[in-house]
């Protein structure tokens, strides 16, 4: 079985990232791993790299230690990539291909290869975080890890309500909130809890929304000049694409946000049939079955064309 600790022996410098625009799953597995490795390696010089997460994460400990500016600097004896593979790395890419080793822990199926030295790849796992839980040794695991690990568990899962809930995930959040931190405030302050600005902006894409393939689908988008009159980050519209797809009779849902004159991060979902990993991934973004996501170019309306086609011809494989 994969150890991390046994896996990092003898480094002495070490860098852990993962994917830009980084989620609770994202943080929650990198900070986990950077308290653990801390807690077991004082010696070593660990380095955690993220772009600048929400301040909902400031509950974890340690959130103040997470560099968000990535120089370049000596080769790391390690590096651990965290939630994605490594072009997802951002700035931190350059690192990670200098580093002497490179170990991936994911849960992606679009990177089911992994692309580290060593690997640590289970796309059924509901979260990379459950996967650092998977490879930490139990007796150095204390309260704030632990609460690391729940908060992208809980993320991932949306509060373990989506289909990548195994059993395991279950167990496993068993043992975390066995340590006693307060998950329902947790829950509340880091999921459902949204600044007025955040609902006003939820409010205005569902308004805007339209449903079309009979039904079967819902969209939405937020332009630039949108977000500007809300004063509105990418991180302010997180959860408006799982609103959409809960709409009765919807199977997959696409939320759209401008990132530049004609160009949209997509955000899709689907709820039984739908495979939109498979969507994203010829779009060039990635995924999992049921939540995946991209970049696209063109006018929403092109860019709604050009996903449609793909969901289309899956949903008529399934006779959906
Ligand atoms: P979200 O829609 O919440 O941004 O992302 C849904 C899932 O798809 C997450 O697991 C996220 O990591 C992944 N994802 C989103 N955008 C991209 C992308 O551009 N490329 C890849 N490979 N994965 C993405
Ligand atoms: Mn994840």
């Amino acid at each position: 079985m994969f150890r991390l600790w046994k896996e990092c022996e003898g480094a002495e410098n070490i860098v852990i990232s993962g994917h830009v625009r980084p989620d609770g799953d994202c943080v929650g597995s990198c900070m986990a791993t950077y308290l653990f490795l801390k807690k077991v390696m004082p010696e070593a010089r660990i380095k955690v790299f993220l772009e600048q997460p929400a301040d909902i994460f400031s509950c974890i400990q340690d959130y103040d230690k997470i560099e968000t500016e990535c120089h370049i600097d000596e080769a790391p004896d390690i590096f651990i990539a965290l939630d994605c593979e490594k072009t997802r790395l951002g700035a931190a890419e350059v690192l990670f291909d200098k580093a002497k080793k490179k170990i991936n822990i994911d849960h992606h199926i679009s990177n089911a290869s992994g692309c580290g030295d060593v690997n640590y790849v289970v796309p059924t796992a509901s979260s990379a975080s459950e996967l650092v839980y998977d490879v930490i040794d139990k007796e150095y695991m204390d309260l704030e890890i632990a609460k690391a690990i729940y908060i992208g568990i809980i993320h991932d899962t949306g509060i373990f309500q989506y289909s990548n809930t195994s059993p395991k995930t279950l167990q496993t959040a068993g043992e975390l909130i066995a340590f006693g931190f307060d998950f329902p405030t947790l829950i509340d302050e880091t999921f459902y809890e949204k600044t007025y600005v955040q609902n006003q902006i939820l409010g205005r894409a569902l308004l805007e929304s339209i449903i079309f393939m009979d039904g079967k689908c819902a969209v939405s988008y937020v332009d630039q000049k949108t977000m500007a009159f809300y004063n509105a980050t990418p991180k302010d519209l997180e959860g408006i694409v799982n609103q959409l797809r809960i709409v009765k009779g919807v199977e997959c849902a696409i939320f759209m946000y401008e990132i530049g004159t004609q160009q949209y991060k997509v955000s899709l979902r689907s709820c039984k049939y739908v495979d939109v990993s498979k969507v994203a991934t010829f779009f060039g973004g990635g995924g999992h079955v049921r939540a995946a996501g991209c970049t696209m170019n063109g006018s929403f309306y092109d860019v709604v064309n050009n996903l449609s086609e793909h969901i289309e011809e899956q949903m008529v494989q399934v006779k959906y």
